[in-house]
């Protein structure tokens, strides 16, 4: 029996070799840092659980509830029934449920035309949420419908500071002027769709389950797939004490299209579609205080154009003392360079000018996200085909992640199992 070699040990790393050992295939996973879980890791610092990118779920997630189950893992934290958006230098508390209904109060600050056209768009997304996905044709008509210019392009510049830009910012760490409207479409479709929980004692305990029984191989950064004769020969790895060759002919890449498109030598369309792939790096800062940071009805925060934050909540609304400070969008951009304890201080200045943090600060952990929180590219549904048409023309080679059947754990999980499952078929040829 052939050993499957994974690059990565994310939701989509883990997930494929969850999905090909069900079947009895092992795996060896190569994973450049010290630990699971990639942009959705969590780690417990002393008594202070830190989630460093995605934990929220959905309670419609299939695979991923699957998984849940099968680990016993059952208590679970529900989501803000709220937020805040800042609009006009002013914080206007929107209810979720109520915004997707039409909210009065946010009415009046859009004014007519883009009371309406988040109204329209809104209701369009919530009336076809079943078909909006990529298992189905009417993202194409979408994409082919509106995807000519980006979302900025499309709406009132009312809604672009506020609501839209929202989405835009939760979803892909982009400015609307950055994203294309079938991204927004596939996103608000699930919005409000399902429950959202996050794992009680942390996303960590998931990934953990995931990883258990499976090879991993930690401080393996691969550099380069090989290939001869149209097939996958082996691999080449920085183990950190020099470069080692691997012979397989079996590889899932379960790295970022950013990273993929540098590990190997694709047909020149599968190649440009990948580089059409665009991430927007962002930085999480987890920080705890002594005393509550969020209080008077506030939890979450959603910022403006003109700030460094995207978007700020606390950890669980029964920790209002631990922030997840998001650095996202254009501005943050500009200073995602900057040492640490600078990113924290600029955060915290940010924030208090519109809840003043009053304690002091306990600890704290900075994480640069540089694949950001999803990839995506205008007209995806053709630059996805194209990719895979290209892979497929590598024998012994796959590829899952974000970029493929959407940008929540359930879509890479949802990836990893094509993946697997397209490579089985390979072996078994
Ligand atoms: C701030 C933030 C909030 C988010 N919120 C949510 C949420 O609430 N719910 C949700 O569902 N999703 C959320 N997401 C998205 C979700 O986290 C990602 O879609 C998912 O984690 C991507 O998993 P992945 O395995 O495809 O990629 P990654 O998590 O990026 O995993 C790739 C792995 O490969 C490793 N690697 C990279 N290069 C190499 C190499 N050359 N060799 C070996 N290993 C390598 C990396 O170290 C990493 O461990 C969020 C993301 C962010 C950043």
């Amino acid at each position: 029996m052939k050993t499957v070699h994974i690059i990565g040990a994310g939701v989509s790393g883990l997930g494929a070799a969850h999905y090909l050992a069900e079947r009895g295939i092992e795996c060896v996973i190569h994973e450049a840092s010290e630990g699971v879980g990639g942009r959705a890791a969590g780690r417990m610092e002393g008594d202070i659980l830190f989630e460093v990118g995605g934990k929220n779920f959905s309670s419609q997630w299939t695979r991923f509830n699957a998984l849940l189950t099968s680990f016993g893992i059952g208590e679970f934290d529900p989501q803000h029934p709220d937020f805040h958006l800042v609009l006009n230098n002013q914080l206007l508390k929107m209810d979720k449920s109520r915004t997707l209904k039409g909210d009065l109060r946010l009415g009046l600050r859009l004014g007519i035309r883009g009371s309406l056209q988040l109204k329209n768009f809104l209701s369009y997304s919530r009336k076809h949420a079943d078909e909006l996905n990529h298992s189905n044709g009417l993202i194409e008509e979408v994409e082919k419908r509106w995807d000519h210019k980006p979302v900025a392009g499309h709406f009132a510049p009312s809604l672009l500071a506020g609501p839209i830009r929202m989405f835009t910012i939760i979803m892909g760490a982009a400015e609307p002027g950055e994203v294309y409207p079938s991204l927004l479409m596939l996103f608000t479709s699930g919005f409000g769709k399902g429950r959202h929980f996050a794992v009680r004692g942390g996303i960590q305990r998931f990934h953990q389950a995931l990883a258990r029984n499976k090879q991993i191989r930690f401080g393996e950064s691969v550099k380069r797939i090989a290939i001869a004769d149209g097939k996958v020969t082996g691999l080449e790895i920085d183990t950190g004490e020099g470069v080692q060759t691997i012979a397989t002919d079996a590889v899932i890449s379960a790295v970022p299209a950013h990273v993929f498109k540098r590990l190997v030598d694709l047909p020149a369309a599968a190649q440009q579609a990948c580089e059409e792939i665009r991430y927007f790096p962002l930085a999480m800062i987890n920080a705890s205080y002594d005393k509550p940071v969020f209080r008077d009805g506030i939890n979450s925060i959603m910022f403006d154009p003109g700030s460094v934050l995207g978007h700020c909540s606390a950890n669980r609304l029964y920790h209002p003392e631990q922030v997840r400070f998001t650095l996202s969008g254009a501005e943050a951009r500009k200073v995602l360079h900057l040492p640490d304890d600078e990113l924290i201080s600029l955060a915290e200045a940010e924030f208090s000018r519109y809840l003043p943090i009053t304690g002091n600060r306990v600890k704290a952990c900075v994480t640069r996200h540089m694949g950001g929180i999803c990839a995506y590219a205008p007209y995806f549904s053709r630059v996805k085909s194209t990719l895979l048409a290209g892979v497929e023309t590598i024998g012994g080679l796959e590829i899952a992640g974000d970029y493929l059947e959407g940008h929540t754990m359930e879509g890479c999980l949802h990836s990893a199992e094509l993946a697997a499952r397209r490579l089985r078929q390979y072996l078994a040829q």
